[in-house]
């Protein structure tokens, strides 16, 4: 048993939080909301008012934080993780942010004496629930071991990608081609509804054709086809149109930096924004199926209710 400071209570963070609490470690936890910490403690982890009381003792530091700047202000603030954590702690940030943050991170850690890796994640919040998501790890073969033991409670897949930074390039790629399978979904879902499909008839050949994947199977733009789907609950966020626009941003910068095309990625991009405008930014990134739509209509989504 390890005592584990979590920092960053979100959609994520609380059930994965929970399941290391379930494998018998004793995590004490720290977010700014309370909403968020007061879910964490339904999973049993133990709360604190400040970051510098949550790292007291701390073996294992995690941090599921939204973007690129709060992972600084949490690691390299001066009430942060380098000035408060005790000096032996592994420091595992498994937020999707990138990479120039991430090896600014390792090397500010390894300045301060610290072992750090970048691990972020895919599999969703269902992934996070069920303990089974795929962790990608970079930084040295030796604090990948460590992070790779500590992690295994929440993870169906650990893989060490390689030198600091690496995980998040994996991390960036990876989400990247979900949302481009996204947007292919939510194009397929009402266009299918529109040539009269029954949606169920059509999402149970689309399973076992060409046209499954992991949106298809997790995030299916209609209620009643899958049941992580955000389309069950008028679209609220499962993965924010916020950290979706991140994170596909990210991939278009890292685009720009090494010369590729990715025009599919811009189109995805522009549909989340659309979203951000219509002041829709904390709803589900799935709602983007609404711009398939000629009136904006699709099956699952009421607006009113929003
Ligand atoms: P979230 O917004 O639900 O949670 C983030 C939490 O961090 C919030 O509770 C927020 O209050 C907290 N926070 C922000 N700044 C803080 C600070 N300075 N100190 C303490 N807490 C702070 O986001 P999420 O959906 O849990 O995602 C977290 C990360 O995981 C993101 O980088 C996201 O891209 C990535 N991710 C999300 C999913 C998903 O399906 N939601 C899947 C894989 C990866």
């Amino acid at each position: 048993m390890s005592t584990i400071t979590w920092i960053g209570l979100g959609h994520m963070g609380a059930p994965m939080s929970a399941n290391l609490v379930a494998a018998g470690h004793d995590v004490r936890g720290f977010d700014l909301s309370e909403a968020a910490m007061a879910a964490a403690r339904q999973g049993g982890v133990q709360t604190f008012s400040t970051m510098g009381e949550a790292l007291d003792g701390a073996e294992v530091v995690i941090t599921m934080l939204p973007k690129g700047e709060h992972s600084r202000a949490v690691y390299l603030g001066e009430d942060g993780v380098l000035a408060l954590a005790p000096k032996d702690a592994l420091l595992v940030d498994s937020s999707t942010i990138d990479v120039a943050t991430a090896e600014q991170l390792h090397r500010a850690a390894s300045e301060a004496g610290f072992a750090f890796v970048d691990a972020p994640v895919s599999g969703g919040i269902s992934g996070a629930a069920a303990g089974t998501l795929t962790f990608m790890i970079g930084g040295e073969e030796q604090h990948a071991r460590r992070a790779e033991e500590v992690v295994q409670p929440m993870a169906g897949r650990v893989v060490h990608t390689g030198a600091a930074g690496t995980g998040q390039a994996a991390k960036i790629v990876n989400n990247m081609m979900l949302f481009i399978c996204l947007e292919a979904c939510s194009e397929g879902s009402v266009l299918a509804d529109r040539l009269g499909l029954d949606p169920r008839v059509f999402w149970e050949i689309a399973s076992v054709s060409s046209g499954d994947s992991w949106a298809l199977q997790t995030w299916y733009p209609v209620p009643g086809m899958t049941d992580s789907a955000a389309a069950n609950h008028n679209f609220d966020a499962t993965f924010s149109a916020t950290l979706a626009a991140k994170d596909i941003g990210l991939a278009l910068a890292a685009g720009e930096q090494t010369d590729v095309n990715l025009p599919a990625a811009r189109l995805v991009a522009e549909r989340f924004q659309e979203l951000i405008d219509e002041g829709l930014a904390d709803k589900d990134c799935s709602l983007i199926a609404k711009y398939a739509a000629p009136d904006g209509a699709i099956p699952g989504w009421d607006p009113d209710k929003a």
